[in-house]
């Protein structure tokens, strides 16, 4: 398996792109050698340029749930840009894309779409603040919520009642009104809320969290989230961003029974195509301009090529719940199999699962929060990364990401996936 083609797009790409890359986790940078640059993809399968294939776990990060260059969704975009690319006006499949979602998820009474999830959640917060009047946001240690500057704040070792920039170039004052909380515990959460009393706008948390590796949500900590939220009149927002039409249609917040006021939405709804959304009370909704005072705006926002997409793709989800179903399949062939291997092994690692989602941690303590996330062992994960790219699997560089099955994988590929796996320990 030569990279040389790879690395020769490398060398030239950090020369005009910073780190190479137009997003930081692409970079290989906890990984030690040049990134893969993907030539093309079909079904559970992506393809460099140098002419290797891989068995993909990435899955573009989620969106691509049918599997790659699915035929139906390219036919609609097909379709859709030999009308034009962009009106910048309204369009039908805009009405369309929002009755459909409000039809099939009963939390979302209105919904806006957006060009990301950053964006998504960017809006979402903005029109909880202005429904609210209030200026204070709980985020949970751990949970990413796109790279906007409030979201941007360091995840501390406990509860943070005054965000500290995690980055260069955001300004304290960005900060300030983002607080921190410890995931799967409540307790953090009650007493930011009664430390800041009429203060705090929304509570927002990834229902599941699958941007620190896959970590689950403990019994009764999304319900207990949602009655601290009532009792404090903050609303409650959901990142649905990743769970969003994966766990189930529904989503994490049908999964698991708990209705948030907003949701926000990216990745699989629009299929590949860069698109975001927020939704859901319609007075919280009602906020947003032009009917509202809350403005928010986007001149690609809506985007006809997109919506196709998107909308194609969310219409054969929800017309074949087999789809699901296979994916909680393969999810429990795939990662089972791999906890039932650590676990008879007595390898310190943790794999955690939820349907299509899962991850394996190089940890010998459960991870249930931010801070057990992080006792993993990255310099592990990078050998172990370097050793399934080198058997043909495609897994995200980073330790704290998810694997995402896609319906596009096959049983061949799952016992592919577990040799590559096995093959790693029984090296060691
Ligand atoms: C990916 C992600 C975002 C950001 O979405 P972008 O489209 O990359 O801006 C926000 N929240 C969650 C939970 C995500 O996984």
């Amino acid at each position: 398996m030569t990279a040389d083609r790879s690395k020769e797009l490398f060398e030239r790409a950090v020369t005009c792109i910073p780190g190479g890359v137009n997003s930081p986790v692409r970079a290989y940078g906890a990984i030690g050698i040049a990134p893969r640059f993907i030539a093309s993809t079909a079904g559970s399968h992506i393809y460099d340029v140098d002419g290797n294939a891989y068995i993909d776990y990435i899955d573009s990060w989620g969106p691509c749930i049918l599997g790659h260059n699915d035929e139906r969704i390219r036919e609609a975009v097909v379709r859709a840009s030999e009308r034009g690319l962009s009106f910048g006006c309204a369009t039908e499949i805009e009405v369309e894309m929002a009755e459909f979602i409000c039809a099939h998820i009963p939390s979302i009474e209105m919904i806006r779409m957006v060009s990301s999830g950053t964006e998504a959640v960017m809006s979402a917060i903005r029109a909880a603040r202005g429904y609210t009047g209030r200026e204070k946001i709980i985020k949970f240690a751990g949970c990413y919520h796109g790279h906007s500057d409030a979201m941007l704040v360091s995840a501390g070792s406990g509860v943070m009642t005054s965000g500290v920039p995690d980055s260069a170039g955001v300004t304290p004052g960005c900060t300030k009104d983002t607080m921190t909380a410890v995931y799967n515990d409540l307790d953090s959460v009650k007493q930011l809320l009664e430390e800041n009393p009429g203060q705090v706008a929304a509570v927002i948390v990834e229902p599941v969290g699958a941007n620190m590796g896959v970590v689950l949500p403990a019994d009764g900590f999304l319900p207990g989230l949602r009655r601290l939220c009532d009792e404090h009149q903050a609303l409650l927002i959901f990142d649905e961003v990743i769970t969003g039409f994966r766990l189930g249609f529904t989503g994490a917040q049908g999964l698991y029974g708990v209705t948030p006021d907003l949701t926000t939405y990216g990745k699989i709804i629009g299929a590949g195509m860069p698109v975001g959304a927020y939704g859901g009370r319609r007075d919280v909704m009602e906020m947003v301009a032009p009917v509202g005072p809350v403005y928010q705006a986007g001149t690609l926002s809506g985007n006809p090529i997109a919506m196709a997409a998107g909308l194609t793709q969310l219409q054969i989800l929800q017309s074949d719940p087999a789809i699901y179903r296979k994916l909680s399949e393969m999810g429990d062939t795939l990662y089972g199999r791999m906890a039932a291997y650590v676990k008879d092994q007595q390898i310190p690692c943790q794999v955690t699962h939820i349907q299509s989602l899962g991850c394996l941690f190089f940890t010998e303590h459960p991870v249930t929060d931010y801070a057990s996330a992080k006792t993993a062992d990255t310099a592990r994960y990078a050998a172990y990364f370097r050793h399934m790219l080198g058997s043909g699997i495609h897994l995200a560089p980073a330790q704290f990401e998810a694997m995402f099955l896609s319906a596009a994988h096959t049983e061949s590929d799952l016992e592919a996936t577990f040799k590559a796996f096995r093959g790693f320990f029984e090296k060691q």
